[in-house]
């Protein structure tokens, strides 16, 4: 049985969806030990034990140690069944972590899928359903399957209650991929949404976007959410380009200016645009798992964060991959991967 050490480099919850995974994709049982023990709450949280339960279910696992708080479980996977699953966090855990624990396994199962996630779908630390739907799942889907997804409500930390649905038609064998040049910008847009709270926030924030990034007016829409449960406040940027779509997102927190959220969000659309690596820091964690089931692809990013460091020698625990990084410039690194 393979050994995971939940405390290895990052040390968060990735280490475990990314186990699920592969575990779900080879058939491969694993035991974890140490569960985000990098973390101030370690443990199974009840966004992370929603995501070992999905993936229990999917796979027919057994299972045991799954309960919140736990800091170690073992989880041996028996025959992926495709089919209509429906997944509620019941509280304001991500939708996206979750669907990120049971969609490798499910492009490449033997039928089509349906998925309804409910909980939050605009969290901070997770990618939110704009980065998943705009910048993640066009991807993928460049690499076979075809994988939609529709969102019902949007649901903020910490009251939640969003919606959205996936709908998978999988393939036998993903093909590789190359990123390894953006192309001519095609759009610019940002949007800044506010659900329960003044519109006057996502003015203030598109006005910095304005000043930052220097875009015309037609490039920003302010927006009101009328069917959220609670306050929420997203600012979301969309950069375009002819070989990938990149999303920004910035998150209205309590105590901090709307201002201050826009110029952080902004600062890193105008790095972003002012280097030429096409892949962000976080669609480059998020890539490795599709291009290593796909046993071929590269791309190049910014210089690699804890999280895609860490993912990499989970994913080489399961697959028999080689996956190399190397810096280019002094702006850029190459992440190929190879079977
Ligand atoms: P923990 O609670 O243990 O910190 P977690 O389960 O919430 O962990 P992480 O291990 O930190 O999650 O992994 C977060 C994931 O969310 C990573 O794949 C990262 O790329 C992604 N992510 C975080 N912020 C964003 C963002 N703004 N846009 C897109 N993806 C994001």
């Amino acid at each position: 049985m393979i050994q995971i050490d939940g405390s290895f480099g990052e040390g968060g919850g990735q280490i475990l969806r990314t186990s699920l995974a592969l575990s779900l994709l080879t058939g491969k049982p694993f035991c974890i030990q140490r569960i985000r023990a990098g973390r101030s709450k370690p443990g199974l949280m009840r966004q992370h034990l929603t995501a070992v339960n999905a993936a229990a279910e999917i796979g027919n696992a057994d299972i045991q140690g799954n309960r919140i708080g736990s800091d170690s479980f073992t989880f041996i996977p028996e025959t992926i069944r495709a089919g209509n699953y429906h997944f509620a966090i019941g509280s304001a855990g991500s939708c996206t972590l979750v669907l990120q624990t049971v969609l490798p396994a499910l492009i490449r199962a033997e039928g089509p899928s349906e998925i309804i996630l409910e909980g939050g779908t605009h969290n901070p630390f997770a990618p939110p359903f704009d980065f998943l739907a705009k910048a993640f799942l066009p991807l993928l889907n460049r690499m076979g399957p075809t994988v939609t997804t529709v969102l019902h409500r949007p649901g903020f930390y910490p009251a939640g209650g969003g919606r959205f649905q996936v709908s998978v038609r999988p393939v036998k064998a993903l093909q590789g991929m190359e990123l390894v040049t953006r192309g001519t910008v095609i759009r610019k847009s940002a949007t800044a949404m506010v659900s329960n709270l003044p519109l006057s926030i996502a003015q203030r924030e598109l006005k910095i976007v304005k000043e930052t990034l220097d875009w015309h007016p037609d490039q920003l829409q302010a927006l009101e959410v009328k069917d959220s449960k609670g306050p929420g406040n997203l600012l979301s940027i969309e950069v375009e380009s002819a070989a990938l779509t990149e999303v920004f997102t910035g998150f209205g927190e309590r105590g901090v200016s709307a201002e201050k959220v826009a110029g952080r969000t902004a600062r890193s659309v105008r790095e972003y645009l002012a280097q030429a690596a096409p892949v962000g820091r976080y669609l480059a964690d998020q890539l490795l798992i599709p291009m290593a089931m796909a046993g071929r692809g590269r791309f190049r990013t910014l210089s690699p964060s804890l999280h895609t460091t860490t993912n990499i020698e989970i994913i080489k625990q399961f697959l028999d991959v080689a996956i190399r990084l190397q810096p280019i410039d002094a702006h850029q690194w190459e992440i190929e991967i190879s079977g």
